[in-house]
């Protein structure tokens, strides 16, 4: 796990993370804990059909000025220079699949981004209960609206990377691949200076491991999911409830109907079958954390 805030100390050291950044990451990847999980199923490479939602017209309501601290003064090249061998070997070989399974934990994970009334519907439903969340964004939205990515990170959520572009990675080149996730991290490190992303969600979930080695490079770990909610249907949460069990990945996004309009009642049920909610960050099994 020390290991893990090289990237960090790196960053503080380069003088980027200013003071209040700081503060607003209260990144508190805790020691690992619980038995460790058995064999996790296996999600196929390139299996999924790309189903892109429409982007989110909706202009910014708040247009942030630039921070002091918005120009980096290193590179990706020192960044990855930054991780060791050892590190990006371990990343690059546990995809995660399925949190720990020795804990009575539900993940859920929103992905893409959204409109600022789903964004804070679901926040709220968060809040009133006091859990967390995690969620994967595209570069492109977070630039557009870094006012919802700062209340997800400022209420202590779990912001993972979901590429800048959405495009399916195992149609691009190795290039493309490190040109998408640099243009995602250094939009990332100008808006929120030394906010640690430690995980990616490939769009589509359409990866090789082509692509889990070149996250790894940037510190990145791929992260799946256990089951899908659908969230287009009106049957979203019979097929959530109907899908729980310990370590359970949910697959949701803040841009479909049901995950956003039913999110109380969702958390309600999980809460009610005995669950706890965990983010990412705090679910995954021992085997899998760095
Ligand atoms: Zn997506």
């Amino acid at each position: 796990v020390k290991k893990r805030w090289n990237r960090r100390e790196f960053l503080t050291l380069a003088g980027l993370v200013a003071a209040g950044a700081l503060a607003a990451c209260t990144m508190d990847r805790r020691s690992p804990s619980g038995p460790r999980s058995t064999t996790t199923p296996f999600l196929p490479d390139d299996t999924s059909t790309p189903s892109q939602t429409p982007r989110v017209s909706s202009t910014p309501t708040r247009t942030r000025t630039p921070r002091a601290t918005q120009t980096p003064t290193y590179s990706y090249a020192q960044l990855k220079n930054s991780i060791s061998d050892k590190e990006r070997a371990f990343l690059a070989s546990h995809e995660v699949h399925q949190g720990d399974k020795g804990r009575s934990i539900i993940l859920m994970t929103y992905d893409d981004g959204g409109m600022q009334s789903a964004i804070e519907k679901i926040l709220a439903a968060y809040a009133a209960i006091g859990a967390h969340t995690t969620f994967f964004i595209n570069g492109w939205w977070m630039v557009a609206r870094p006012d919802l990515v700062e209340e997800m990170i400022d209420q202590g959520h779990v912001v993972g990377c979901h590429g800048y572009e959405h495009v399916a990675y195992n149609t691009l080149s190795e290039s493309a691949i490190h040109q998408d996730i640099e243009k995602f991290l250094s939009a990332a490190d100008g808006l929120f200076p030394g906010y640690p992303f430690h995980f990616i969600r490939f769009p589509y979930g359409n990866r090789d491991q082509r692509a889990r080695d070149i996250a790894a490079s940037y510190g990145l770990q791929s992260v799946m999911w256990t089951f899908e909610s659908g969230g287009m249907q009106a049957n979203t949460y019979d097929v959530i409830m109907s899908k729980l069990e310990n370590g359970a990945i949910c697959l949701s996004h803040s841009t479909r109907e049901y995950d956003i309009n039913d999110v109380t009642r969702i958390l309600d049920g999980i809460l009610g079958r005995g669950y706890n909610l965990a983010t990412i960050a705090d679910g995954l099994s021992s085997a899998d954390r760095w």
